[in-house]
């Protein structure tokens, strides 16, 4: 009878997964060397008075090394980070590792379950950093994320998508001027390199209300931002490329002693931007991610309801398309491409 509840308990455990603990800080010297830790990470109080969280993954090596942070999902509705640490972590063998994983898969987590991009108060975590202690409810929740987790790390990798209505190639974000920083890049298996400061491809600029990078960045941690693809799915064939270059990252950085793998040379653009409509209509975007195109190429028409062509738009000078809308409904404004500039162009802009 003993052996049979015991055989039940287990049973019950194995089939509901051992509890996590939920902490209030991270303190990585108190996990043991060659181990694998999972927490819940307490970031605020929800609407029931319950501690708000977030799942944190700790890997710590047998050899000291760097502290790597991974996140995902700042945008709710970008995924494919999410599968790309899952299985990168299911590789690695703390025994061999020498430094500190500290991952979170899933940083966003109020949005994640709400499959949106923004916060809950309609705010994008990424244009808010550092945050505010005494702030509303999105500046409280960032003010958490950097205190308790950018302010751990060595070295950041901020996983990304595009955004709803959006495609993006596989690309990489990072201030080249750091050598660090594109020694990194350039061992990622990625369709092109952008070199930017931080600052976010539209809206606001590198000041205050900081990127999660450009926030790294403003510490001295050196950060890439990685775009992998499309919004809320799994891609099959951008998560097997997303996990080797993290692992050749890692082995960049020492973490790890294997062989780096081949990776395919990408594209290096010195800066981007995105062409918009001027007029409302049904959007046909004609050219294809990573398609290199030329000054006066078309890339888009406009057409109207009865299925006439109203405009046409052309690429303003030469370039690749890193994104590109994949949404036909468009208002004036809407965004068309997203054109990277290549290194050795001469830009007209
Ligand atoms: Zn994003």
């Amino acid at each position: 009878m003993e052996k049979y509840c015991c055989f039940l308990v287990l049973a019950f455990f194995s089939f509901m997964g051992i509890a996590q603990e939920n902490i209030d800080r991270l303190d990585l010297t108190k996990i043991k060397e060659g181990q694998v830790k999972t927490f819940w990470l307490e970031v605020g109080n929800d609407g029931f008075n319950q501690p708000l969280t977030v799942p944190i993954i700790v890997v710590k090596g047998r050899e000291t090394g760097p502290v790597l942070g991974l996140t995902s999902a700042i945008h709710g509705n970008e995924l494919n980070g999410i599968a790309i640490i899952h299985q990168l972590i299911k590789d690695l063998n703390p025994e061999a590792l020498s430094g500190i994983i500290v991952a979170v898969p899933g940083i966003n987590r109020l949005s994640i379950e709400q499959h949106q991009r923004l916060f809950v108060d309609n705010q994008d975590l990424n244009r808010l950093f550092p945050g505010k202690k005494k702030g509303n409810r999105s500046q409280q929740y960032v003010w958490h994320l950097n205190t308790k987790i950018l302010s751990k790390l060595d070295f950041l990798v901020d996983l990304h998508t595009a955004s709803f209505g959006r495609a993006n190639s596989l690309y990489v974000r990072g201030d080249f001027s750091v050598p660090i920083i594109k020694k990194l890049a350039l061992v990622q298996d990625a369709d092109i390199l952008l070199n930017s400061s931080g600052a976010p491809s539209a809206g606001k600029s590198l000041g205050e209300n900081r990127t999660l990078r450009g926030e790294a960045a403003f510490q001295g941690v050196p950060a890439l931002t990685i775009e992998y693809g499309n919004p809320q799915v799994f891609q099959k064939e951008i998560i097997p490329r997303g996990i080797n270059g993290l692992k050749n990252l890692m082995i960049e950085l020492d973490m790890l002693s294997a062989k780096k793998t081949n990776v395919a040379s990408a594209i290096v653009c010195k800066k981007s931007y995105w062409i918009y409509t001027d007029a409302g209509g049904i959007l046909d975007v004609i050219v294809d991610l990573t398609e290199r195109v030329q000054a006066g190429q078309l890339v888009a028409v406009l057409r109207d309801y009865f299925g006439k062509d109203i405009k046409k738009y052309f690429a303003p000078e030469e370039g690749v398309v890193i994104g590109k809308s994949t949404n036909p409904i468009n208002q004036s404004g809407g965004r068309i491409i997203h054109l990277g500039i290549l290194e050795n162009n001469k830009s007209a802009k």
